[in-house]
């Protein structure tokens, strides 16, 4: 478990449904007597330390949770229980005339294998910052024109839930690192293009997809604000835009809960 300084605990946003995340402030005392003691929600969890007096427990909710409430329980006592709240997702239908998009032929499919699972090890890094510098920055200007979480269909066949945040803008439209972190990843993947991975800290991970370019190698470190690529339209995608994606302790969740601007 880590415990992070801020001068903000209130970001990620509290937001109690699945794909957002838990963030309920308890009293430090309370925690500093039982850290090891402490479960929040599904799991895993992360602590936020802005002040003496308080700590903020921030714990992901995977999109997938079917539970109806949480609980924050220490030393096997429930100390809180926060209601889930069911939050209506859209739906999305689209066509896709490549059918090596829809459905990749069968000599793709080792590297489409290999690349989920080096998605998957980015996502579960957990490296510890001793200070998160929260809200993020919007990676891109353009127009939102798919939100996270959205129940997508592809030529009529269900596929997965939407994990990121489209930003659409133009084709070689500057991409900023949202927050300070380290490259994990900058490579060419089957579905998602050009990709950049960001290890902000804390198991705190961000990525852009379907790049035209990646300006940033592997292990640079990177400032928030610092350009790192170009909007583009590499991988499976309709059009040029930016998916933008992050994940606390490998659970993804939307984008929007690390932004200042909550619409
Ligand atoms: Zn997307």
């Amino acid at each position: 478990m880590n415990i992070t300084n801020s001068s903000n605990c209130s970001y990620p946003v509290h937001s109690p449904y699945p794909g957002g995340v838990l963030n309920v402030q308890i009293n430090s005392a309370l925690f500093d007597e039982n850290k090891e003691g402490i479960k929040v929600g599904q799991g895993l969890h992360l602590v936020c330390r802005s002040g003496f007096k308080n700590v903020n427990l921030i714990s992901p909710i995977p999109l997938s949770s079917k539970k109806i409430q949480l609980d924050i329980v220490l030393n096997n006592k429930i100390i809180e229980s926060i209601p889930v709240i069911n939050k209506e997702y859209r739906e999305s239908r689209i066509t896709i005339t490549d059918n090596d998009m829809v459905s990749p032929p069968k000599e793709v499919l080792p590297r489409i294998k290999l690349e989920a699972s080096i998605i998957k090890a980015a996502k579960n890094i957990n490296s510890f910052s001793n200070y998160f510098v929260l809200p993020m920055k919007m990676p891109t200007k353009g127009i939102e024109s798919s939100e996270f979480g959205v129940r997508r269909f592809i030529n009529g066949a269900p596929r997965n839930r939407h994990t990121g945040l489209d930003i659409a803008a133009p084709e070689g439209a500057d991409v900023y690192a949202p927050l300070d972190g380290v490259v994990l990843l900058s490579e060419e993947f089957f579905y998602r293009g050009n990709i950049i991975y960001i290890d902000h800290g804390n198991g705190l991970i961000s990525s852009f997809s379907h790049l035209q370019k990646s300006l940033v190698k592997k292990n640079r470190k990177v400032k928030a604000g610092d350009l790192i690529g170009k909007v583009g339209k590499t991988g499976r995608v309709t059009g040029p835009h930016l998916h933008w994606e992050v994940s606390i302790l490998g659970t993804t969740v939307d984008p929007k809960l690390f932004l200042r601007a909550i619409n």
